[in-house]
């Protein structure tokens, strides 16, 4: 059994451990949002300054003071460097749809530079983890860099980030990258009825395969009204500007990731004959799909995809939606 804190983290936890022993200071924890990978990152720390793991398989032993105090988030040689509410974004926690933008900036990479500077309290190394990796800003980014180029000795940095690419080069080159992937469907299914989801199949599809992200779904109140504002995305003669009314009061981001995953499906379907996110609405998918070209529900998605820009915060978000709806239903208009 795998001591990762997901069953589908079993190959990469491997991969870390091992790349650590080979004596790396610095790895990159990549894989889409929602695979728990901050999750991952601690429990590696905490595997690290455990004070009495087990001998079979590293396991760390949650009785010592370092497992206590790391647990607590007191440990003196373990330090999180995290952007503002960045624990929303892929943790069991998060906030569907709720994510927001926030940097992390020079001053908390010099209180880090600052406490590496002091020798280890409890002589088994330190760990940084520096979550997400790709919102440190330019500065704090060239203040890292310091750091793994010539990191003090013993000191592990994990680096976690959704969106690989999109670190800044010159730190992603010194770190050992370890991926994270979704794992078998039928394990994440089950893993997700084990915390009490029903219906784990289409949570799982809907979140794209992030099985955290799924269970946050299920968790998510605005949630409920997905089947509703389907029905009309699906509807002959819906309304775009009453539609627009009715669902005001959910999170734009929330509305605007349905819209995408419907527009996906609309694609998706042309090609390959079925949905991949919304698949509990796979008949509507199918009529609305007929009726359009190709080209022009490709050219309504990247709209929406370019709409991502502005949607944590529109001017007006019952206009922002109603706008989004007006131009689906231009496209988009299902015929009976
Ligand atoms: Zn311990």
């Amino acid at each position: 059994m795998s001591v990762a804190p997901y069953p589908w983290q079993a190959e990469a936890w491997r991969t870390a451990r091992e790349t650590w022993k080979r004596g790396a200071h610095a790895l990159l924890l990549a894989g889409q949002k929602g695979l728990g990978k901050r999750d991952f990152a601690v429990a590696l720390a905490q595997s690290i300054l455990c004070e009495a793991p087990s001998d079979r398989d590293d396991r760390a032993c949650e009785g010592c003071t370092g497992c206590h105090w790391l647990r607590a988030g007191t440990h003196p040689d373990y330090v999180l460097v995290e952007a503002p509410s960045a624990a929303d974004t892929d943790g069991a926690q998060g906030q569907v749809g709720a994510i927001r933008e926030r940097q992390i900036g020079i001053d908390q990479i010099r209180q880090l530079t600052e406490s590496l500077a002091f020798t280890t309290h409890r002589g088994r190394g330190k760990v940084v983890v520096v979550h997400p990796a790709e919102q440190l800003n330019a500065a704090a980014a060239n203040a890292l860099l310091k750091s793994l180029e010539e990191p003090p000795a013993g000191t592990l940095f994990v680096l976690v980030t959704n969106r690989r690419a999109l670190v800044i080069p010159t730190v992603r080159s010194r770190c050992q990258c370890v991926s994270l992937r979704p794992g078998e469907r039928q394990a994440m299914q089950q893993w997700l009825r084990d915390t009490g989801i029903e219906d784990a199949g289409l949570y799982l599809a809907l979140s794209g395969q992030s099985p955290l992200e799924a269970a946050a779904i299920a968790a998510d109140d605005h949630w409920r009204q997905r089947g509703s504002f389907l029905n009309q995305l699906g509807a002959a003669g819906t309304d775009p500007v009453a539609m627009a009314e009715r669902f005001r009061d959910l999170p734009p981001p929330l509305v605007l990731s349905w819209l995408q995953k419907w527009t996906f499906d609309l694609m998706y379907h042309s090609v390959s004959g079925r949905g991949r996110y919304h698949v509990d609405y796979e008949p509507s998918i199918s009529v609305v799909a007929h009726g359009v070209s190709p080209l022009a529900i490709a050219k309504l998605h990247g709209r929406l995809v370019a709409a991502q820009r502005v949607v944590n915060h529109p001017v007006n978000a019952r206009l922002f939606l109603e706008q989004l709806l007006i131009d689906y239903f231009n496209v988009c208009a299902p015929e009976r």
